[in-house]
């Protein structure tokens, strides 16, 4: 099946059933109003020219056109490339002609960021430039560009091309093409979230994410009763399909806070709208818990959520199941490359299960967990974690090198994280084969360290990584982030692991921060840690 064919379904059959509420735009819309808007969308596409197999990027926080765009592109056979909404000037620049759009749709405004005036830097031509008929140097395969949400000289209103697609002949152009897409054709171009290093573009197909997508909410045993509050991005898998197909395979809604995350806004949209499933990568729900006004917030209509994308704390699992009442809270692991879930918890495992590991492997995906020869470890031994089946991509656009080197000749993915399987298929993510250390030859799970150090009371969030040292070859060192208010010592930090934990786990250096460095979809980039560590022991 593809994704416009599924979407239509649902529509057809919950017409009048809420389909998507955007709280900072006031918009409350049923399957059928959500749906009569996508069709517009994409028979406006196809007017402007554009080509089956086209590329249509959308830089872009969270809003309704979102939406729209994510389905009336994959109605009209068109590619969608999800294009990071904190990108600036260059990246934008490589990301658009690393996979040749020809259309981009873009937000007005965001935060810090002018949408407008970074593309009319990048690209003069647009303000002087007929609409369809663009020509920049800068951008050559780019033929038109979509405002959201304003007019600027030279954009196309998204209200406009939706205009365009209301004649006859435009639906019947989207009729044709609508036939003739394939299940099994490219639908989206995703980056990954860009926290070990540059972002990388993977091809995924109707029947990647779709199917995962459905996987994904009949193992939260989601229906049209679930209303899915979804304050992670839309550009990122965790939105798009955890979130978005999750809900429109099964006729849930979709309830979006605000165009970034907002903690608040998140806690009054669960509170307001009824929400029974809330998602987020750790560090939101630490947000959440520990915002001040946690406590005046009714979310007893919560019944499950996610939480992926890192490391899950079992601490803040603990909380989210006591203080946020998602009793049949659960844990995925997935990666953009797969489509992206591949272990998920399901509602009715057994608690500690559900808390202390990602689950066992989802419906039609295989796993296997490997030393470094490519030898099967028995259970309970970590390894590098590789899977294989359906969901994994068809590859990164334009670069059969990074391909070749992610997926074998057998088809499977090498994931680049350590995991351990138990004897029962549950899966437990060691970390990232990058970020393990290795002090004096003794191996350090940074891991297991973080979940420790977070028990310490004044400890609201902390991340350990590795250091480079002339001696130990590596030491550890440990980012914390204190509760508001608290103060502490280095030293304080390092008794209270003394006799807790192996004295080589210990950090050798502790660094109160504020903030960490965090991609767009809430990741905490090690990497720029060590680098920024790197430099302060120079
Ligand atoms: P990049 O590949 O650009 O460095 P990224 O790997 O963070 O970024 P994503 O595809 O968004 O990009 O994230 C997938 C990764 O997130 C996984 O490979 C894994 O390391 C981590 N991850 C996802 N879910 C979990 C989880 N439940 N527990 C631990 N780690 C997880
Ligand atoms: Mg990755």
């Amino acid at each position: 099946e593809t994704i416009g064919a599924n979407f239509r379904a649902t529509a057809a059959r919950l017409p009048d059933h809420p389909a998507l509420i955007v709280r900072h735009q006031g918009i409350r819309w049923s399957y059928a109003e959500l749906a009569a808007r996508v069709e517009d969308f994409a028979a406006g596409l196809l007017a402007l020219g554009l080509q089956p197999g086209d590329r249509v990027g959308i830089w872009s926080p969270n809003n309704a056109e979102w939406v729209v765009a994510q389905y009336a592109t994959a109605w009209a056979g068109l590619i969608l490339v999800n294009i990071n909404p904190a990108y600036r000037l260059a990246e934008l620049e490589y990301a658009l002609n690393k996979v040749g759009c020809a259309a981009l749709i873009t937000a007005t405004a965001h935060r810090s960021s002018d949408y407008i005036g970074m593309l009319n830097t990048l690209a003069p031509e647009i303000a002087e430039s007929r609409p369809g008929a663009l020509r920049a140097a800068r951008l050559p395969a780019l033929r038109h560009v979509i405002q959201i949400g304003g007019a600027a000289p030279g954009f196309l209103p998204f209200g406009a091309v939706a205009e365009g697609g209301r004649t006859g002949a435009a639906r019947r152009a989207l009729e044709e093409a609508a036939g003739r897409v394939q299940f099994d054709d490219p639908v989206n171009i995703q980056f990954t979230s860009g926290t070990t290093g540059a972002p990388k573009g993977a091809t995924l197909t109707h029947h990647n994410i779709l199917n995962n997508g459905y996987f994904i909410a009949r193992t939260m045993k989601y229906s049209a009763a679930d209303r899915v509050c979804i304050p992670v991005p839309l550009y990122h898998c965790f939105g798009m399909v955890i979130g978005n197909l999750a809900c429109t395979s099964h006729g849930a809604t979709m309830v979006f806070p605000a165009e970034g995350f907002d903690a608040l806004e998140t806690l009054r949209a669960v509170a307001e709208e009824r929400c029974t499933s809330l998602y987020g990568v750790p560090t939101m729900f630490v947000a959440m818990l520990t915002h001040p006004e946690f406590g005046g917030f009714d979310l007893r209509s919560l019944r499950t959520g996610v939480m992926a994308g890192a490391p899950c704390p079992v601490e803040i699992m603990r909380r989210c199941l006591d203080e946020m009442h998602m009793r049949e809270v659960t844990i995925c692991y997935g990666m953009t490359e797969t489509s992206p879930v591949s272990f998920q918890s399901a509602v009715d495992d057994p608690i500690e299960r559900r808390i202390g590991t990602v689950g066992r492997v989802h419906p039609h995906v295989e796993v296997k967990i490997v030393d470094g020869e490519g030898r099967v470890v028995p259970p309970g031994t970590p390894g590098e974690l590789c899977t294989r089946g359906y969901s994994v991509m068809q590859g990164y656009w334009g670069d059969p090198e990074k391909t070749a080197e992610a997926i074998d000749a057998a088809g499977w993915m090498h994931t680049g994280d350590l995991a351990v399987l138990d004897a029962q298929g549950y899966g437990n993510i060691v970390g990232r084969i990058k970020d393990l250390v290795i002090r004096g030859g003794e191996n350090i799970y940074p891991r297991e360290v973080e979940e420790f150090l977070f028990r310490h009371p004044k400890v609201a969030e902390v991340q350990v990584v590795g250091v480079p040292d002339p001696r130990m070859g590596e030491e550890l060192c440990a980012w914390i982030r204190l509760k508001p208010g608290e103060v502490a010592e280095e030293e304080e930090i390092r008794a209270f692991c003394r006799g807790q934990i192996a004295h080589y786990k210990i950090p050798r250096y502790v660094r109160f921060v504020d903030a960490f460095p965090m991609t767009v979809t809430g990741k905490v980039q090690k990497f720029l840690i060590r680098e920024r560590m790197a430099e302060e022991l120079r």
